[in-house]
């Protein structure tokens, strides 16, 4: 497995690549890899010739008040994984290689990054567009791996991708889980003994939203209550939102019918957890 830290000789070495005619799957992480990003991987190397990883801690992406200074962090072991799980290549850029001091060129996508964990995090899907953007620009990717974990990400930029023609095709896959369904996420290693057992309860709120909806109830509001009731009941935790939104512009549903995403967020002391379904009212 080989590393670039240049985003130049990372462009050269695989725009060449694709001169043979291989394809290349694309999975970007910000490091600190679980088996969640490692599904991706996987997924990538299976349908493409050459797999590429990227671990990049955004600093667009994060607020002023976020975790970006203590965002959790190990390279060796983020190496192991990645070449376990089939990437031929890691790009690994330096923070000023990717953002010069007066970087001034951003991607904003109207709409969609307006409900959910944008209403939270104003400059996030900025921060993740313009990101996304630059890496696909460096990479140059038949193929990016997202996971549903991110929806509204992962949404976000598949709109972005098709508004600006980007050559690549965006694919989403499932959300890998914890035994007790907690969803797994870098950020899980902060969250202490309780914490860490009262989060899964975020996922049973949202398998309790599902059973609700297929006995034939479609009253967002009231299932909302019933989620927001379950998962408070757990002392550490705190809800920021339980949105019911239709898959197309993520806004709001009053009456559920077809496909919506229920997407939530919650802290558990100060770690911020977010999880999401996708549920079909026939
Ligand atoms: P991150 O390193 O958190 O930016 O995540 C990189 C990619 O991995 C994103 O596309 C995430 O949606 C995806 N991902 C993170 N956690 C999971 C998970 N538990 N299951 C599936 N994909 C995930």
């Amino acid at each position: 497995m080989k590393l670039i830290r240049n985003p130049r000789k990372a462009y050269r070495y695989l725009s060449l690549l694709k001169v043979e005619g291989k394809t290349i799957g694309f999975v970007p992480t910000m490091g600190y890899l679980h088996e969640g990003h490692l599904s991706l991987i996987k997924k990538a190397r299976r349908e493409n010739d050459i797999v590429v990883v990227s671990i990049f801690v955004n600093t667009l992406q994060f607020g002023p008040r976020e975790d970006y200074e203590s965002y959790p962090k190990d390279f060796k072991r983020d190496k192991a994984l990645a070449r376990d799980a089939g990437a031929d290549l890691i790009f690994n850029p330096g923070i000023r290689a990717m953002y010069t001091g007066n970087h001034s060129t951003f991607v904003n996508v109207r709409k969609l990054p307006e409900n959910l964990c944008g209403r939270f995090r104003p400059r996030h899907f900025r921060g993740v567009a313009t990101v996304v953007t630059k890496l696909l620009n460096i990479v140059p990717a038949d193929t990016a791996y997202f996971g549903q974990k991110d929806a509204q990400q992962a949404f976000i930029i598949m709109k972005m991708v098709k508004d600006l023609n980007m050559p690549v095709a965006i694919k989403m896959l499932p959300i890998v889980r914890e035994k007790d369904g907690l969803a797994m996420s870098s950020r899980n290693i902060y969250l202490d003994t309780k914490q860490r057992r009262e989060a899964a309860v975020l996922y049973r709120s949202l398998c309790l939203a599902e059973k609700i909806i297929k006995t034939g109830k479609r009253d967002s509001k009231n299932i909302i209550k019933k989620m927001k009731n379950l998962i408070q009941g757990e002392s550490s935790a705190k809800v920021q939102y339980i949105s019911i939104v239709d898959i197309d512009r993520l806004k709001d549903v009053k009456k559920i019918k077809g496909r919506v995403l229920i997407a939530l967020a919650a802290y558990f002391g100060r770690i911020r957890l977010i999880d999401n379904i996708i549920v079909r009212r026939k």
